[in-house]
This record gives C-alpha cells, sequence and structure tokens, in this order.
C-alpha cells in the first residue's frame, strides 16, 4: 500500500525512484582514474538521498555506499575558515568570482588571490587559514586541526565521519598539480603556513567518506542557514551559509556554473569521487552519487538527476515567488463547528460524539514540492487519530503541476487506507489545473481521475463529514 510520505512505497519515494529510473540508462563519461582507489569504483552505483528542513530523509538506491567527499568538502573548509577569521581576512586571500576554468587549473585573479573558494587553488588557500600562521608546523599540529575538521564536518552531517586512508595515501602521493598550485600561491605570498601542511589538510578532508543521506543532511544544514535540523546544533553563522550558497551557486559547478544556475538553479557542489551535494535555501539537502564523471569532473548521471529534480519538482531556486513560507495556516477538528441542524436528535448526538474524527488542514501560499511533501507528512502523523480529512485551499495562489499531482496521489492513497479525503476548493485551483493538464497533454481523463471530493465551502465539506460519519452511525 503507498504511504503518503513514509517507507519506500511511499509517493516521495516514488517520484525519486522515477527519477532514478530515468537517469539510470546513461553510461556515458568515466570514472576518475588518477588515483587507483576511484579507478576502481564501481560504475554502475547509483544513490539518491533528499533531506527535508525538519530533518527527514528519503533514500533511493545506493545510499548506504560510501565514497570519498573529494571537492564536496570545499565549502565545508571555507565554512570553518570564515567562522575562524571572519569574512574581511578570508576575503584579502580568496576571491568570489567564477573562474571558468577547470577545477584544477592554475589561476588567480589580478591580485593573485585564487579566484573563488571552490576551485583547489581557494580550498588549499582555505584549509592553509585553519593552520598555525607559522612556517613550521608541528605534524601533530596537522593531526589537531584536522581533528576539529572532522568534528566540524561530522556536526554537519549529523554523523561521525572517518577517512579512507588508502585514498588519502594516494592523493598524498600523487598531488603534484596540488603541490605546484600551492607552492605557486605561496611564492605569491598567499599562504601564511607551510605550504606542506595546507597540502596535507586538504589531502586528508578530500578523503573523508560519507554517503548521500551524508550529503543530503550537509545540504539542509547549508540550506537552513548552518543548523542542522536532524541534531539541533547550530555548526554555523548564517552569514557564513549565506556565502556558501552564493559561493556554491556562481563556482560550485566549475566552469558550467552558467548553464547550471539557468538549467537546474540550486546552489550545489560535486567531487570527482562522484557525489554532488546540492543545497536549496530554506527547503531541501540533495545528496546523489554515480560515479562516471563528464569532462568537467562532474558526475553524468548526479547532474542529471540534478536537472530532473529542478525541472520534475520544481526545485529551480527561481522557480516562482512564495507568499510564504507556511504553508499550513492551521489544523483543527470540526468540533470548530455547530453540528448541521438538519440531523435528527440521536444523529445530532451521535456527529457531536465524533468531531474529533475529523480534521481540517487550510493550507496558504503557493504549494511546491516540498510543501505539499510537508504537508502529507503532517497527514501522515496525524493519521491514526482521524478518519476524514477536510483540505482547505482557498487560501492557495498556485499550485505547480507536481504538487498538483501529489494533492491527488494523497488523496487516492489515503483513500486506499479506507480514509476520506474532501477538499474545499472555492476557486477550483485544482481541478482547473488538472483541466489544463488534460488539454496540454491530450490526455482524456486527467481531471476525471477519481479526485478527493470537492466542496465550494466549509459548510458543505462539514455536512459532507457528517453524513459519512452518519454512515457508522447505529441505525
Ligand atoms: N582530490 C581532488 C583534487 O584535489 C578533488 C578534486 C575534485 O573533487 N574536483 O584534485
Amino acid at each position: 500500500m503507498t504511504s503518503l510520505t513514509e517507507g519506500r512505497t511511499s509517493l516521495v519515494a516514488g517520484y525519486l525512484q522515477h527519477i532514478a529510473d530515468q537517469c539510470a540508462g546513461d553510461r556515458s563519461g568515466k570514472v576518475a582514474d588518477y588515483i587507483p582507489e576511484l579507478a576502481a569504483a564501481d560504475p554502475e552505483q547509483y544513490g539518491l538521498s533528499l533531506c527535508a528542513h525538519d530533518g527527514y530523509i528519503y533514500s533511493v538506491g545506493d545510499t548506504a555506499t560510501e565514497f570519498t567527499i573529494q571537492s564536496m568538502s570545499k565549502p565545508l573548509t571555507y565554512a570553518m575558515a570564515l567562522g575562524e577569521h571572519g569574512p574581511d581576512i578570508v576575503d584579502a586571500k580568496i576571491g568570489l568570482e567564477p573562474s571558468g576554468e577547470a577545477f584544477n587549473e592554475i589561476s588567480v585573479d589580478s591580485r593573485r588571490r585564487p579566484r573563488n573558494p571552490m576551485i583547489n587553488a581557494g580550498a588549499i588557500t582555505a584549509a592553509s587559514l585553519l593552520l598555525p600562521q607559522d612556517r613550521e608546523v608541528r605534524a601533530e599540529s596537522v593531526d589537531e586541526v584536522f581533528a576539529e575538521l572532522v568534528e566540524f564536518y561530522s556536526a554537519c552531517a549529523g554523523r561521525v565521519l572517518t577517512i579512507d586512508d588508502d585514498v588519502y595515501r594516494s592523493e598524498k602521493s600523487t598531488g603534484s598539480r596540488n603541490r605546484a598550485i600551492a607552492y605557486m600561491l605561496d611564492s605569491f605570498g598567499v599562504i601564511g603556513t607551510d605550504p606542506d601542511a595546507a597540502l596535507d589538510l586538504y589531502f586528508r578532508q578530500c578523503s573523508l567518506r560519507v554517503t548521500t543521506d551524508d550529503l543530503a543532511v550537509i545540504g539542509i544544514t547549508i540550506a537552513c542557514g548552518g543548523l542542522n535540523p536532524r541534531t539541533g546544533r547550530r555548526v554555523f553563522s548564517r552569514r557564513t551559509a549565506q556565502r556558501l550558497l552564493s559561493v556554491m551557486t556562481t563556482c560550485g559547478m566549475y566552469d558550467g556554473a552558467g548553464d547550471w544556475v539557468t538549467s537546474v538553479g540550486i546552489p550545489a557542489k560535486s567531487g570527482v569521487g562522484g557525489g554532488i551535494l546540492g543545497s536549496l535555501p530554506g527547503q531541501l539537502g540533495i545528496g546523489v552519487f554515480s560515479p562516471r564523471l563528464d569532462d568537467h569532473g562532474n558526475s553524468v548521471r548526479g547532474v542529471d538527476t540534478c536537472r530532473h529534480l529542478s525541472a520534475d519538482l520544481g526545485l529551480h531556486m527561481f522557480n516562482i515567488a512564495r507568499d510564504s513560507r507556511v504553508t499550513i495556516r492551521s489544523v483543527y477538528d470540526i468540533g470548530e463547528f455547530e453540528v448541521g441542524p438538519r440531523w435528527t436528535g440521536t444523529h445530532r448526538a451521535y456527529l457531536r460524539g465524533c468531531r474529533d474524527r475529523a480534521r481540517v488542514y487550510e493550507l496558504q501560499g503557493d504549494l511546491t514540492f516540498s510543501d505539499v511533501e510537508s504537508v502529507l507528512r503532517r497527514i501522515d502523523r496525524d493519521i491514526d487519530s482521524c478518519d476524514i480529512v477536510i483540505v482547505e485551499i482557498s487560501r492557495v495562489d498556485v499550485i505547480d503541476p507536481v504538487a498538483r499531482r501529489m494533492v491527488v496521489g494523497g488523496g487516492l492513497s489515503l483513500a486506499e487506507r479506507g480514509k476520506r479525503v474532501l477538499l474545499v476548493d472555492p476557486d477550483g485551483a485544482l481541478r482547473d489545473g488538472l483541466s489544463r493538464l488534460e488539454e496540454r497533454t491530450g490526455l482524456p481523463g486527467v481531471s476525471k481521475i477519481e479526485l478527493p471530493h470537492m466542496y465550494s465551502t466549509m459548510e458543505e465539506a462539514v455536512a459532507a463529514a457528517e453524513s459519512i460519519q452518519l454512515e457508522g452511525a447505529p441505525q
């Protein structure tokens, strides 16, 4: 039986599985092979996780597989540097402009700063800022700073992360390009510490292991302004979160940033291990993993998945202006209303005894995927204590197509569970949209599929709820 939101057969999991299926066929791209550990990854693996703003996680595919975080570590180390030194000091060392070049390009701006914190040059500089600003750095100091870094990353993920020692050793022994970058920056006076210590810290941070669930939680922690909703812990400030979202938007996907913002519109960061971390402000954290990479070093299926999430679920950050973040305006049972006068005395007495079994959810604002997801989850939580759900949408302005299908799907799956769903839709917002969908797609009958019962006023819906309740009344 399909549940609204819980478990593998939920409506939302169904959407995610559909997206996973659409992307699974693409076998283009190449697994990173600059070190043997990455080359050995199973190219067919695929995982997708979403974390809602209250910390609830949906996952499909290989979501238990651990892989190295690689460049998705860059926003986190940048956050640590900002927290420790403040933006002025950090900005003096690391620029904020998209480079339009590959992640490992040896490039600096006219002030000889790395162009941004999402390319290797900027990330190595961010790591250097965490170390003692001294040319001689003891090995134990690097260990101490790395322990703090692991603690910070783990607080973002809500779980203790561990290092992949083999990847670390390989990164370190093959990292000539990164070494060249660090020494070049050092020669420009950008690195205030021992460049080898900065590199060591950078190689270690890249070698931390994550799952797609971890990425989704890190994504939602950024999206929630630095507060991890699963642990309730504030890991970094809102100001820092705003910066991370900004640089992820402009520089997170390297030289494809303009196309990314236009076609996907989700602040994101990729890693050569095949992961992509997405963060939709105030709404969702996203983790995707599939090892084959495109020419930019971004996961092919990961990019495709983000395109689908954006298009199919309406997740582009500029999707639509919303009136309000508060989608559920109020929840109450029909005890708020007098029992209708048209029933007999016995029936009225019976109805008074079951007012709390019919619950009203008043919604407001514009409805998108994540709004409907949180409404459905709320209904899921309450469902055992009621038989009739009345959804009132007179204050809803825009319902985007996927939200519309979710409302209908939610209604159908509640019906399957023996619940009755009544919809108060005075302006016909839901039905209009479905008829338009029917015209556009040429699919006959979309608007006639068994919809929740529709009413124009709350009085009509309450009267209908009463008739339903009387079906169970003793004769
Ligand atoms: N360890 C890799 C490097 O520094 C990380 C790069 C990436 O994920 N884009 O080259």
